[in-house]
């Protein structure tokens, strides 16, 4: 199919392209030479997402998973004062010979086995605290996601619609092309988001996260 289609707002077709190609474009690898601290030039290659993309995308951005790192660093100390109190409790109850030389001056009836000091208790506190902790980051995080799923679940109908934009590189706006109750007025960014994302019953997030116009190119 290899029908054009020209612009509403300047009525040429050579510069618009559907808003998925543009999408998809803005994504990709992109490969550039730099001019690197040393004057020296050579070649990137990094995945980069122009700011044409997002302002494209049919779907809100993700929510962000960052507050894992947390979640992780927190089961980390959890098993790890947890492992470091089990060892040291073993090590006193088991072996009260091998005793470290400043705990020596204690004297403790033989026949009963040495109870751990206080300070391996306190990992054990240290230990739970963590525990919860890292329950918690990861039961937010799920439903961080559980609602981010639930939000966008019907991002198809939303992205059906979106497949019907054209975006005109020269006039910097979007149209509708063959979408019954759609005219072809020119749209602007964010006026495009907010038709395919209410598409998608979740208009109300346009609102939150404007489309940035990056400028024209
Ligand atoms: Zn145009």
């Amino acid at each position: 199919m290899s029908r054009t289609h020209t612009c509403p707002g300047c009525g040429r077709d050579d510069r618009v392209q559907a808003v998925p190609a543009v999408y998809l474009a803005g994504r990709d690898a992109v490969t550039s030479r730099e001019r690197d601290s040393d004057g020296d030039m050579r070649t990137v290659t990094r995945t980069a997402t122009t700011g044409l993309s997002d302002a494209l995308a049919p779907v809100p951005q993700r929510p962000s998973y960052a507050i894992g790192c947390l979640g992780y660093l927190a089961a980390a100390v959890s098993f790890g004062t947890f492992l470091g109190g089990a060892l040291a409790g073993k090590w006193f109850r088991d072996e009260p010979a091998h005793e470290p030389p400043e705990l020596s001056g204690w004297h403790m009836p033989q026949d009963h086995p040495a109870d751990p000091p206080p300070a391996f208790e306190f990992l054990g506190w240290i230990s739970a605290f963590a525990l919860l902790a890292a329950v918690l980051v990861f039961t937010m995080l799920l439903r961080r996601r559980t609602a981010f799923a639930r939000v966008t679940r019907r991002r198809h109908v939303a992205e059906e619609l979106w497949s019907h934009g054209w975006y005109c590189h020269r006039c910097g706006t979007v149209h509708f092309e063959g979408v019954p109750g759609e005219d072809r007025t020119p749209l602007t960014f964010q006026r495009f988001r907010e038709k395919v994302w209410e598409h998608g019953g979740y208009g109300d997030l346009a609102a939150e996260q404007r489309a940035v116009d990056p400028g024209r190119s």
